[in-house]
């Protein structure tokens, strides 16, 4: 791999140019790089020019790499075709804001899309111009870092480049561009664009593909598409538990923001949760409650139901046949879900059994009846079930003692120690969040006063949520009035 670039071996391209359509970024007037994330490119075995890392600087002879206005030795930059369903509405869609650079092999030989998002207009863009602002690109890399350092799989954000150019949304705003790396940008909707709009045999062929490239131990399977179906099904029960563990709402889960490798993308509006309620949505757009807290796993077998719909003319040549086949795989995701989510909030609270006696499940659920009636923060309260933090408010209450009792004779009944339930719960309870107050705060610090310092100290705590770093307190509180009306925006 020469100095300044990546590793480029581009498969995507040989799939045929019904997926994509070759265009280059547009460059921009005066990119700088703002963010960097170091430790991620030294992973990815990015080397650079001119620069040790050392003093905090950046390596800027990459801003013009990073911002699309020159292109990385072997990048053949292209925007890719999918659809997907909107808010249950299905659309022809595809990258509008973003062009995938190529597919980096990196040393330990994974490979990964580098992306620009907010590169310029594409044939897909509509009427969008292709832009993205600066608040929500380090948003993104703000929480796609927090979720990486959560243990949850996701896409990572490299850099963040200033354009020198302004986006029109609702008000002027400055405009970024993120580079996004991820498995593959892959997505439920990808397949939907190909049953929709190309042939059977692409669709053989898209499947193949997939396969190989996040599933390659079931390429030989008898049935393809009903074995990328089934491990697709399984990766999203694993990611949706994921969010429920630390009280993630994703926002706006159409099936084009669902990818098919089991990484969360797509930060738009996504939030998290402060104060418990099932019903709880941030996303200004979403009036219905249709991608609510509770409502995700829902989504997500809707979702996967749409995936299976596009696959079906593969599945079988007689379609009855298909789609009972289909069905046998959806079928299994209520169960798989109930046992995941039941055996990981069994261990928030210091439970470790995959079969969880029904005194515990009954326990777990008086916890977030009561969570709910008084808005407990969503966060804290397991922070307080591990004695991590001083007791006060609610966590004096005679419910919540009576409670702390109950799950102390129940560790007790399965010969379970203060400790060991202890060293359960450190690994599934964060300590701090990107909670919504937080994420505003340093946000506003940079694009008010152009300080990084709290972006920066706040970065760093998100990085490692599990463990007791000094001044991490003053991350930890909910905000004084509570979500309140805290509201996210798509697209920006
Ligand atoms: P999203 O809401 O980010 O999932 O985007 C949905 C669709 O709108 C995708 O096809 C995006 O590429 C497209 N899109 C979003 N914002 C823009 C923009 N500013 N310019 C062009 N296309 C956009
Ligand atoms: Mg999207």
């Amino acid at each position: 791999m020469s100095r300044n670039n990546f590793n480029f071996n581009t498969t995507y391209a040989s799939l045929g140019d019904s997926f994509f359509e070759l265009v280059n970024p547009t460059p921009v007037k005066t990119p700088q790089l703002l963010l960097f994330n170091q430790a991620f490119a030294k992973e990815l075995g990015l080397q650079m020019d001119q620069w040790d890392g050392n003093n905090g600087s950046f390596p800027q002879e990459l801003a013009p790499l990073l911002s699309g206005n020159q292109l990385f030795e072997g990048s053949a930059p292209m925007a890719q075709a999918y659809a997907g369903h909107q808010f249950g509405y299905f659309n022809m869609l595809g990258d509008g804001r973003a062009i995938l650079l190529g597919e980096h092999i990196a040393p330990n030989q994974k490979r990964f899309d580098i992306q620009l998002k907010g590169s310029g207009p594409t044939p897909y863009s509509r009427r969008g111009d292709g832009r993205a602002t600066l608040r929500a690109m380090l948003r993104e890399y703000l929480i796609s870092e927090a979720m990486y350092g959560l243990g949850i799989p996701t896409s990572r954000s490299l850099a963040v480049v200033t354009t020198g150019e302004k986006v029109y949304r609702e008000e002027i705003q400055d405009g970024a561009i993120l580079t996004r790396v991820m498995q593959s940008h892959i997505r439920v909707g990808s397949f939907e664009y190909v049953n929709h709009y190309l042939t059977k045999d692409e669709l053989v062929a898209y499947t193949n593909y997939t396969l190989a490239r996040h599933y390659p131990t079931q390429v030989e399977s008898a049935n393809p598409a009903l074995a990328l179906l089934k491990q697709v099904l399984i990766q999203q029960v694993h990611l949706i538990v994921h969010w429920m563990r630390v009280g993630f709402i994703h926002g706006v889960m159409n099936t084009d923001n669902m990818s098919i490798s089991g990484e969360t993308f797509d930060y738009g509006p996504c939030a998290f949760m402060n104060g418990y309620d099932p019903a709880k949505v941030f996303s200004s757009i979403d009036t219905n409650g249709r991608y609510a807290f509770a409502n995700q796993p829902g989504i997500a077998h809707w979702n996967l139901s749409c995936l299976a719909n596009a696959l079906l003319p593969i599945i079988d040549e007689d379609q009855t046949k298909a789609i009972e086949l289909a069905k046998d795989v959806l079928n299994l995701f209520p169960n798989l879900y109930t046992e995941a989510y039941t055996t990981m909030m069994g261990a928030k609270i210091g439970f470790n059994q995959n079969q969880l006696s029904e005194e515990v499940i009954e326990l777990i659920k008086s916890l977030l009846n009561w969570m709910k009636e008084n808005q407990a923060d969503y966060t804290n309260t397991f922070l307080h079930i591990q004695s991590v933090l001083i007791p006060e408010g609610i966590y004096t209450s005679s419910f919540f003692a009576e409670w702390l009792l109950k799950r102390e004779t129940l560790l007790n009944k399965e010969g379970s120690s203060k400790e060991q339930a202890i060293a359960i719960m450190q690994l599934q309870n964060p300590l701090v969040i990107p909670r919504n107050h937080w994420v505003e705060k340093v946000l506003d610090s940079v694009s008010y006063t152009n300080d990084l310092t709290q972006f920066n100290s706040f970065l760093t705590a998100l990085q490692s949520p599990y463990l007791q770093t000094t001044n991490i307190e003053i991350y930890q509180a909910p905000p004084e009035n509570g979500d309140g009306f805290y509201a996210t925006f798509c697209g920006t």
